[in-house]
């Protein structure tokens, strides 16, 4: 600044929130070290509107000061709050709204954020200030909402093949000729191999971090700060900058990735990584973008290093479902979050933030929940989020635990695969159907049935898999809501035959389980 030339107005702030980290995101689009800054925040209120695990707070935290230091590397005038600062307000509201009256910018950018609440809540301070909160494209997907909602437009159901394929198409993903590579679009027949009584063997070793000081401080203060929030920090190990998310991408490729497929669905005690990519907390802070996540695997297919049917099922995960997740997101917010058309009441057992259950599948996806913040897909799906659904717990207290103790929990994503594919409370917009099944079905897949004191054939009895009983219990109370659909046409049809007294029985088993009677679950 030229000697005595007046003081300019700070022309922009950019918002960085924690789920953000992207360098090259849309917000940063014309920056100017010299009139512009960024401002950042820790605050309690996002580690405590739900009970967040310590896994997740530090990941956030530490991934968070790690950006602020590349940020600051890069040249960029940082105004950041940290949670142990002094007379820190708590929530992004009134630190921003503090800032906004010290430093008076011009304009307020950002790019668009991953949760209604906190969008509403800065959009509200900015206004209130006077100023207008421009929002940009997030880039780091492959679509936008605006294109989710044409696709959706007239629609009576939404379904994630179609979605998909018209993004394969426009994108050129695994396609050949203006086909799907292979001749198909499809490889999830391929993918629900289970492993055998002699269980996985062998499995690559998880990529870990040993973490540096940054992510030490934090692991501290979330020890101290946070003591009672559920899970532990020994063993933190995730990848923080973008530099380690890089590093785990490029060893799942190579080590995991061609299996990725055929044991997609498959589970194993004590077996929490498998093939999986471990990548989601990566993606949803954008410390990886999902265009060079996808690309990746595109690569390594075509170099002859993974099969087709991992690369398809891979990026069909996150071309696929994530993109159409995030696109239920925004188009059914805010009524989507208190939507629950199975009226289901029930409130969640108080074990799922302990792991103490005589259930041996639940005691070991819980355990390993709360140990490192991570569970792959079907255990979520098909065991935490099956015994709900089938217990009848309110979606929104499973919502609220899905939210907390996932490492890679930012709300657009969870939501609707809690509420909406995992719960059904959205009654059928967002899976076809709802996804019910037996112990029978865990077993199959690799669930801990053997070492277990129930016994997944059983659905009366005090042996009973409580999966199995609360399933028939489930198919009854639902019968006239789940008649219509042709999906369940079977599962109507078998619960139709069951025989009164079988019906009686299986209601006052679920009943037991209900109340908790002891010895029963819990
Ligand atoms: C009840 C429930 C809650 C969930 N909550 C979250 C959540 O809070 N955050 C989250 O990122 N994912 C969530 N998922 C989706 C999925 O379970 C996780 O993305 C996955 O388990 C993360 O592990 P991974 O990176 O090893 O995934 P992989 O199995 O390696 O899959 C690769 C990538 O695909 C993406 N992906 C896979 N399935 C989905 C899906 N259904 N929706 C969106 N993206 C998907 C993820 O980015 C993932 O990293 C949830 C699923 C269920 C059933
Ligand atoms: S018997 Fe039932 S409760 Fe026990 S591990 Fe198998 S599915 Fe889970």
């Amino acid at each position: 600044m030229p000697v005595g030339a007046p003081v300019t107005r700070l022309r922009t702030l950019v918002v960085v929130l924690g789920d953000q980290l992207d360098i090259e995101a849309a917000a940063f689009d014309g920056f100017d070290p010299v009139q512009d800054a960024v401002w950042m925040a820790e605050v309690e209120e996002e580690s405590t509107h739900v009970w967040s695990s310590k896994q997740r707070i530090a990941l956030f935290l530490a991934a968070m000061r790690h950006f602020a230091q590349a940020l600051q590397a890069a040249g960029r005038t940082l105004h950041y709050r940290r949670l142990d600062d002094p007379g820190n307000r708590g929530s992004l509201a009134a630190e921003l709204q503090a800032t906004l009256a010290t430093l008076a910018p011009q304009r307020v950018v950002m790019t668009a954020p991953g949760d209604w609440r906190v969008w509403q809540a800065l959009k509200a301070v900015v206004e209130g200030a006077g100023l207008v909160l421009e929002v940009r494209d997030d880039r780091h997907f492959f679509g936008t909402v605006r294109e989710f909602a044409a696709h959706a437009k007239g629609r009576k159901a939404l379904r994630l093949e179609y979605f998909y394929r018209e993004l394969r198409q426009r994108h050129g993903v695994l396609m050949q000729d203006g086909q799907p590579a292979g001749g198909r679009w499809n490889f999830d027949a391929d993918n629900r191999e289970a492993f055998g009584p002699a269980g996985p063997g062998a499995v690559p070793p998880r990529a870990t971090f040993e973490p540096h000081a940054l992510t030490r401080e934090v692991i501290a203060l979330v020890e101290t700060r946070f003591a009672r929030h559920p899970g532990t920090l020994a063993g933190f190990a995730w990848p923080v900058t973008r530099a380690q998310a890089l590093q785990a991408l490029e060893r799942f490729v190579l080590q995991r990735l061609p299996l990725f497929g055929r044991f997609e669905d498959a589970m194993w005690p004590g077996e929490p990584w498998l093939y999986h990519s471990q990548l989601s907390a990566a993606l949803n802070l954008k410390l990886l973008t999902a265009r060079e996540v996808v690309n990746a695997a595109e690569v390594a297919y075509h170099a002859g290093q993974v099969p087709l049917q991992s690369a398809e099922g891979f990026v069909r995960q996150i071309l696929g479902w994530r993109e159409y997740v995030r696109g239920i997101y925004w188009t059914q917010m805010p009524g989507y979050a208190d939507r629950n058309a199975l009226d289901a009441r029930q409130d969640l057992p108080a074990w799922y933030w302990t792991g103490n259950t005589d259930m041996a599948c639940l005691r070991d996806v819980l355990a390993q929940t709360l140990r490192h913040g991570y569970a792959h897909h079907i255990q979520r799906l098909m065991v935490t989020g099956l015994f709900a659904l089938l217990l009848g717990v309110r979606p929104q207290q499973v919502h609220a635990w899905y939210l907390a103790v996932y490492v890679d929990a930012v709300e657009w994503v969870e939501l609707p695969n809690t509420l909406g594919m995992s719960q059904y409370g959205d009654g059928g917009l967002m899976a076809s159907k709802p996804y019910v099944a037996t112990g029978k079905y865990i077993q199959r897949m690799g669930g801990p049935c053997a070492g277990c004191r129930y016994d997944p054939a059983l659905r009366t009895g005090g042996r009973a898999c409580p999966y199995s009983t609360l399933y028939w219990d489930f198919l009854m109370r639902h019968e006239k809501q789940l008649a219509g659909n042709a999906r369940m046409a079977l599962q109507a049809k078998n619960v139709a035959q069951l025989p009164q007294a079988d019906r009686s029985a299986v209601a006052r088993r679920a009943d037991a389980i209900r109340i908790g009677a002891p010895g029963t679950v819990g």
